[in-house]
Formats: C-alpha cells, structure tokens, sequence
C-alpha cells in the first residue's frame, strides 16, 4: 500500500515512518508538511491511503480532504487527531476521511487500521508468487489471444471494462485492458486480490453497499467502480495467480448464462497461461539438457585434470590436420612428449602433488605453442602435439627443444619444488607417414628412443626405429612363445669363500635357448620383458628352476649352501615375497638356503615400499645381495639403514684392481664399511690370479668372476664345485 503523510510535526512523521519501515506492504512514497504542498503531492502521486493530521501550519487538513476529493482523488483518509470531538468526526467523513487515529495512543493502532484496508493473503501465497513469476507474463506486452477473451467478456457481461489480473506481490497487473488505458493498480484496491481467495466467481453487485469496498478508491475515487465479478484463473497445481473479471461503474447482476460464460472464458486464459508455462519449461529442460549434453561432450573429448583434449580427441584432429595437409600438400609435425622420471613424483609425494604438476606441465605446453597447433594429454604424463603446416623436421624439432626448456623452469606443486624433464619423439608427415595413427606411433617410438638415450632430449623417427620396433616384437613372441615351450634354462657361477677353499654358494644366471639363434644371454631378452612386463615370470621361472636345482643337489647329496637369484627393479610388489615363500615350500627348501640380488639403484631408487618388501623378505630367512655395489648412487653412510645382508663389489672395481690404486682404496673403503656394518662382500667379476690376492688382503669374503669359474650348466658347474671342494679339503 503505497501512503502519504501529511504531518508538521517532525516527531510524530518519524514516528509513522519508523513503524511503517518495518511493514512490507507499506511503502511511504512522499510527506508534505503543510496544506498547498499536500494536495499537490496527493495528486500527482495518487496515493492508495493519505496519514493526514488537521492542524498544519499554514493550512488545515480538512481543506486538504476537501481539495483531493473535489478532484476525484478516492485515496483512504485516515485523520491524524488529538481531537476526537464528534462535530469533527462527522465533519470530516462527511468529507469523505475514512478512518480515525488519535495520536495519544499507541501506534500500533494505527497500523491495525491500515491493515484493515488491506486484502488478505492466500495461504499459499509464497508458492503462488513464485508459480506466477514463473508464467513469465508479468509486464509483457499486450497479446491478442488474451485481448480476444476480454473483449468477448466485455461484450458477453455487457460491462464497460473486462481484466485479466494478475495479481502481484504488491500489485494486480493486467495481462489484458479492455475499456480502461490502465495497466496495474496497487494490490490494496485490487477487488481481484479478494476474488483469488476463493476458488469461485466473486460478485460484487454494488461496491458501495459492501463493508470491503465501500471506502475503496478504485470505488469512490475516479474509476467509480459500482459492480465487479471476477472468476480466479486457478492453475492445475491450486495456485490461483489472478482474475479474469468484468467491472461497471453501474450496480448490476449477472445472468446465469453470462457467468457460465464468463467462467468458460476464464478456463480459456488459465489453459493459454498453463501452455505459455509448459513451452517456458520445455525451453528451459532443452537448455538443461543443452548444457548437460556439452558437460557430457566436455567429459568425453577433454581430460578432466587439465582441460587439454584428450586422446580421442586428438585422434580425431590429429586426422582432420593430416587431410588438410594433403590437399594443401603441406607439411606437418606430430611430438609425442613423456615426462621423465614421473611416477616416483607420484609414488612418493602422492597424486595430489603429482597432479599440480600435471596442470603446470599443461600449462607450460600451451604457453609453448602457437593457437593453431593442438596438443592434447594422452593419458598419466604423456602428452602430444600436432603442428599444422611447419617447414619440415628442423622446425619440429625446434618447438621440442622450446618445449624441453620450458619443462626445465623448477615446477612448484603444492609446495613442493619439482625438477622435470621430458623425452620427446617427432615425426613429420608425409615424410614419416601419411596417417594419423601411423605418425603419432612413429612419435612414440621416437620419443622412446630419446628416453633410452638417457631421457630430456628430442628425437626424429626414422626408420630404423621401426625395424628396431619389429625386430623386438618378434622377439616379444618368440620370448613368450619360448617361456612355455620351457627354453628358459640357468647357468651357474659358484661364488667361493677367499682363502679358505670353501663354497659360498652359486649365483643362478638365465639363458635362453632360442629356436634360431641358440644361447642368448640375459641382456638380449631381460630389458625387453622388463619393458613388456612380464619380467615377473621370468622370474618366477628363474626361481623356480634355481629352487629345483638346489634341491636336486640336496637329494643327490651335493651341499651347496646357498642360491642367489637375481630379481628385476619392477618386482617390486607387495605380493612378492608370498610368491618367494611359495617356491621355497614348493621345494621344500629353507628360506635361509636362498639369496635374493638386487641392484643398488632399486635400492635407492623406491623409498618406503622396496624397504617394506626387503624388510618381509628378510623376516622369512631370506638374504639380499645388493649386485653391482659401488655404480649407483647409495653413499657408503647409507649401508646401515637397509635391510641387507651382502654387498657384491661391482666388476668395474675389480678390473684393474690390480693396476689401480684408486680402486684398491675404493674397494678396501667398501670392505672396511661392509665389516663394520656386519655385511658379507662378494667381489665380481675377478678375472685375474692376482686380483684374488689382492681381494684376500683387503679383507674381501667372497669371490666370483670367470678367473674362479665360468657360469655353466648345471652339471659342469657342479664337477667344478666338486672338484674345487676336493682339491680345497687335500692336505
Ligand atoms: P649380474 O647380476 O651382474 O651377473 C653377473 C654377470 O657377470 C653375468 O652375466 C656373468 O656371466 C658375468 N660375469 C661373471 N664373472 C665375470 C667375469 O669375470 N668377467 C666378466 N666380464 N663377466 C663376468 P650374464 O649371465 O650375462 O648376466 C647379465 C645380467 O643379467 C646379470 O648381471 C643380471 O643382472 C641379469 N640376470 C641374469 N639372470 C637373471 C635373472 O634370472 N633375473 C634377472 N632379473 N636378471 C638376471
Ligand atoms: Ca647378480
């Protein structure tokens, strides 16, 4: 309800406006202080209800109410008083004022007046705000289909006026005017706010002899509403959002047949207003499920942790590029990047970290590459590029080497300062293949080729790579093929105690007997199972035909005291030393009878896990050697935190032991470290009488190389261990 104050008082206008600040349906829309001032104010603002106190200065309030209705002005007057005297009681409602308050008592009196020029609430009148603002109607311009209906009602009730009302939070706006230039009235006058109380016609027959609208302005004021029926316009769900209803400034009733009609005419608006609500919320499921649909394509043509399109996605513009290359006859280049070293980034700071760096990588990819180029996350820290229209291999390979710096630049990941690299392989189309698939494979193999010569580098395909490529992937069947066809086999190396003519124990080495090209040492097919995996069973299997051959020599009653198996870096898995457990029973054999080699740099390179798994092995009886001691990167200091029992000097130090004073301090630093720590030494690789000696005076324990003896198969080694043991226990 939209007031005016008329009050000279200061006090008691902001008192008023203190009060009615905290009521929402009042707004104060203007004050004036004295008589010229508020019929002016009255007027152009056309209140719905005027405060208005008789004593101004200069002027009277009765010459206020006078003036306004002299002008057809039908506000609610509520007199400001401290005069309740009866004569200007009845002077003024002879005036036209419509209720009193008498400012000695309360306020709150006075906001129970306005209140009760107020229409009620429906109960569910936040649900039917909200439906009505979801019409979408409210303020649209005017639409036939809804004029239609109230000229036909106009024309059926035979009234001057027909309105489709709806009715606002603090308004009724007509959807549809016929017979008046109005558009809203303030929802205080609004007779519609009473009719969507109830869900039938509401018929007013004559406003004036009705206690609810008698005073009303819409009825006193210029629109001089005598008669009103209004039939809700009620949606499915309850909420009744408005009216369409008929007005005449005559008293009058309807005929049966006009409300019948009437009612059919207000079905009519509530079905075009429930269709105008079904297209809105058509049009707002198509654009959810626009939305969901991109999210969806979004998912499945982008990585999720850096956004850069993904593999498919790649795949597919990787082909659209190389056919635009060819009808342009251009040239283009493919890198495939791999990020060196990651996975103990991961393994060791956690994914989180591994993750941030992942983004940072992206980043820095892109930062490298011009828009048109298009570079994509295949998948953990693989990445790949395409560059479209590039001279040739030289221009390639100058974005790999911008890319490598870049990548050099320290990352920081969750606090963490990282130091990448990358390993990168190029190859250009239509030189090193003419499809898309076909390039990004000769990319990768390139890439592998930089990562075999050390890594943080860039390569160009070529095709020796391929053939390289074949040549492993025959043997990759052949090796597989030669696993179950049993052409795996061991050879021996007894290891011997220095000095003292006694068997330490053996070392079992594999070999493969291969179909065409006979006894291939273990370099020719363990890097290659390494990088295939399956490593682990050759493993097995080494272990297996180890375990069996000691057990042999047991049962045939040959003592030898101990086997050493050497095991891959990748076998470094929580499950491994049940497998070990279950060879051991299998050929029940004691856990102490076995030794397990590793290489230093496993050793070094996986903190918690490969200690873990050492630590298990250890707990069961089993020893660990650490093989090639002395060439990977564990310090001397370290020795005493891992759990091992033997270090086995690597060759490279006992070579020119003899001739080299530097290694003869390298290997007696070692000795002295190993005895102070508890650790057996074995000495590799000795392949000259002297160095035996030499190894004897530092205190070395153990010896093996081919100046003690030759790995062979089992029977040979075993007629030397015979042997040797003889010749050891002679006089
Ligand atoms: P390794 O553990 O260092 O094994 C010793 C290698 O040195 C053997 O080569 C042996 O033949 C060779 N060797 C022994 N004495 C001498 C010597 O006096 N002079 C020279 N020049 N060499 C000597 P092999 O048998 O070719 O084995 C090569 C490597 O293959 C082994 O190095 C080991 O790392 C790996 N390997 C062998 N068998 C297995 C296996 O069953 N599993 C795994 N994972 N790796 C194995
Ligand atoms: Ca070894």
């Amino acid at each position: 309800m939209k007031l005016v104050i008329v009050e000279d008082s200061e006090l008691i206008r902001n008192q008023l406006a203190h009060l009615l600040a905290q009521q929402p349906r009042f707004s104060i829309i203007g004050t004036a202080t004295e008589e010229g001032e508020a019929v002016n104010l009255i007027l152009s603002t056309n209140p719905d209800a005027v405060l208005l106190d008789l004593s101004l200065a200069p002027g009277s309030g009765v010459q206020v109410l006078k003036r306004i209705r002299e002008a057809g002005c039908g506000a609610r007057v509520l007199i400001l008083t401290n005069n309740t005297g009866q004569a200007l009681r009845l002077a003024c409602e002879e005036l036209g004022a419509n209720g009193f308050f008498d400012k000695t008592l309360e306020y709150e009196t006075c906001l129970e007046k306005l209140n009760a020029w107020l229409p009620p609430l429906p109960g569910n009148e936040a649900r039917r705000l909200e439906m009505l603002h979801g019409t979408h109607l409210l303020d649209t311009q005017e639409q036939e289909v809804f004029d239609n209906l109230t000229r036909l009602a106009a024309e059926i009730a035979d009234v001057p006026i027909a309105l489709i009302s709806l009715v606002d939070a603090d308004r009724q706006w007509f959807l549809s005017h016929t017979g008046t230039s109005l558009r809203e009235t303030s929802r205080s006058v609004s007779f519609c706010a009473h009719a969507i109380l109830r869900n039938e016609m509401l018929e007013v027959p004559d406003a004036l002899a009705d206690p609810r609208f008698q005073d009303n302005p819409l009825v006193i004021g210029a629109t001089h509403i005598r008669f009103y029926a209004g039939v809700p316009l009620v949606l499915a769900s309850g909420e009744a959002l408005g009216t369409l209803c008929v007005i005449d400034d005559k008293p009058r009733q309807l005929s049966d047949t006009q409300r019948r009609a009437l009612k059919t005419l207000a079905s009519s608006a509530i079905a075009e207003i429930e269709l105008r609500r079904r297209i809105i919320y058509l049009e707002q499921e198509s654009e959810r499920r626009r939305v969901a649909e991109a999210h969806i394509l979004h998912l499945a043509t982008r990585d999720p942790l850096t956004a850069l399109p993904n593999r498919a996605t790649f795949r597919d513009r990787l082909d659209q590029h190389v056919r635009f290359a060819l009808r342009r006859n251009a040239n283009l280049g493919v890198l495939f990047i791999d990020l060196d070293g990651f996975k103990p980034i991961n393994d060791t700071l956690g994914h989180d970290v591994g993750d941030d760096a992942l983004v940072i990588v992206a980043e820095r990819l892109n930062a490298c590459l011009r828009g048109s180029d298009t570079v994509a996350r295949l998948g953990g820290d693989e990445f790949a590029v395409v560059l479209p229209d590039i001279s040739g291999s030289a221009e390639a390979l100058q974005v790999a080497g911008k890319i490598i710096a870049a990548l050099e630049e320290p990352v920081l990941a969750k606090g963490h300062k990282l130091h990448l690299s990358a390993s990168i392989g190029a190859s250009i189309f239509p030189e090193h293949g003419r499809l898309g698939d076909q390039l990004l494979r000769h990319a990768d193999l390139a890439m592998y080729r930089a990562k075999q010569s050390g890594g943080h580098r860039s390569c160009l395909y070529s095709k020796e790579l391929s053939d390289r490529a074949e040549e492993m992937q025959a043997l990759d069947n052949d090796l597989r093929e030669g696993l179950k066809r049993d052409e795996l086999l061991l050879h021996f190396q007894p290891q011997t105690v220095l000095g003292d003519g006694k068997l330490c124990g053996v070392e079992a080495l594999l070999r493969w007997r291969h179909p065409h090209f006979g006894i291939l040492p273990p370099d020719h097919f363990i890097p290659l199972a390494e990088q295939r995996g399956f490593i682990s069973e050759l493993t097995r299997k080494a272990l297996d035909l180890a375990l069996a051959q000691l057990k042999a020599w047991d049962v045939s009653g040959f003592h030898v005291p101990k086997m050493a198996v050497n095991i891959s870096p990748s076998e470094i898995r929580a499950d491994f030393p049940d497998m070990v457990e279950a060879a051991l029973a299998r050929h029940g054999l004691d856990p102490h009878r076995l030794e397990l080699e590793i290489t230093e740099s496993t050793l070094t390179a996986d903190g918690i896990e490969t200690m873990q798994m050492l630590n298990h092995l250890r707990a069961l009886g089993i020893s660990i050697s650490v093989d090639d001691f002395g060439v990977g990167y564990s310090s001397l200091a370290q020795l005493h935190r891992l759990p091992i029992d033997c270090l086995k000097i690597d060759r490279s130090f006992i070579q020119d032991l003899e001739t080299s004073a530097c290694d003869r301090a390298i290997v007696q630093a070692v000795i002295t470290m190993a005895d102070a720590l508890g650790l057996r030494t074995v000495a590799e690789g000795i392949e000259k009488e002297e160095q035996i000696g030499i190894l004897e005076n530092l205190g070395c324990q153990c010896a093996q190389g081919f100046f003690v003896c030759r790995p062979a198969p089992a029977s040979e080694a075993e007629t030397w261990m015979r042997n040797f043991l003889a010749a050891g226990e002679a006089p």
